[in-house]
């Protein structure tokens, strides 16, 4: 079923014990869209200044990623600059340039507007809203990131965003600042007063977890030698959840925990190589072997 996905189209600079690039394509909705592509067709919804040449754009090609939302503005595209250090989850922002992002108002192209799923990554909630409201029919499933930028910048406009979501998918440092509580299931009670029934916690090389009202499932992040660029791990993560939900078409018990394994499976692939590499080349038969190895990873009886 369509999967749409509003956010960053980036260029990147890197740095990471592995090595480092200068410029490199990034953003949160490039990642997620190869992520889900794998599974389901993905609507593109951004903005790329006029150094978006065709040849960065050929990364959408040849998949099932429609680029019509790809909006381009005269000016630089959003350019991010980030440093790890040995710990993966351990990342300094070292430039953030906002340039046509900051005049970014989302414009769904007609075809678009009657998509059933929908990824609203992380960006101002204002403009997250706006292209709710540009839809058409009540979407089957909102999905939702954010930071802790709006978390502490536009509280009102992130609740009243949060009003129309039905699952939040954010890291643990976000779940407590955002429900002011410390510990993760007492947050969650509080997130689900916001709108959310879902929560699903990111929680990089510790996995995921999800609380859901009648249940909690977690997985774990796939164990690599190798962690070669942390960059885009939670964009992947959401895109091979929603993909694979998108794909199966039904939201049930059984499909929202498999979600969650496809999820680790594309964020473990992610991270593997610079930039979005691994995923640009990554096949159908790969994300199956490595979602039997999650099963073998996790498998016991009692
Ligand atoms: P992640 O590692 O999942 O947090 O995502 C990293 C990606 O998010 C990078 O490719 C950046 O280009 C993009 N990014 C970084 N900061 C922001 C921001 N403030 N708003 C939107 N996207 C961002």
């Amino acid at each position: 079923m369509s999967l749409l996905v509003v956010g960053s189209v980036a260029f990147d600079a890197l740095e990471t014990p592995y090595g480092k690039v200068d410029r490199t394509l990034g953003g949160a909705a490039t990642y997620f869209a190869l992520a889900a592509s794998c599974f389901t067709h993905v609507r593109l919804v951004g903005v790329v200044g006029d150094d978006f040449t065709e040849r960065d754009r050929e990364v959408f090609r040849g998949r099932k990623i429609d680029t019509e939302g790809l909006e381009h503005a005269n000016g630089k595209t959003f350019f991010w600059a980030g440093r790890y250090g040995k710990d993966p989850n351990d990342r300094v922002t070292l430039v953030t340039e906002l340039n046509v992002f900051a005049q970014f108002q989302p414009n769904l192209p007609q075809s678009y507007r009657d998509s059933a799923y929908v990824f609203l990554a992380n960006i101002d909630p204002t403009l997250q809203r706006s292209v709710l409201h540009q839809i058409e029919r009540r979407p089957k499933l909102v999905a939702l990131d954010t930071m802790n930028y709006w978390i502490e910048r536009t509280p009102a406009e992130l609740q009243e965003t949060l009003k129309h979501t039905q699952i939040l998918m954010i890291n643990d440092d976000e779940t407590r600042q955002l429900a002011a509580e410390h510990n993760l299931l007492r947050a969650a009670a509080r997130i689900f007063k916001m709108g959310p029934r879902t929560l699903v916690i990111k929680r990089g090389e510790h996995g995921a977890m999800m609380v859901h009202n009648r249940f909690i499932f977690s997985v774990p992040a796939f164990p690599l030698e190798e962690v070669h660029d942390p960059t885009g791990a939670g964009d992947s993560f959401a895109g091979g959840f929603m993909g694979y939900l998108a794909g199966a078409g039904r939201i049930n018990d059984n499909t929202l925990r498999r979600a969650m394994v496809y999820g680790s499976v594309l964020g473990s692939f992610a991270v593997e190589r610079f930039g979005v590499e691994r995923l640009r080349k990554l096949t159908r038969k790969e994300i199956g072997q490595r979602a039997r190895r999650f099963w073998k990873l996790t498998a016991f009886s009692l």
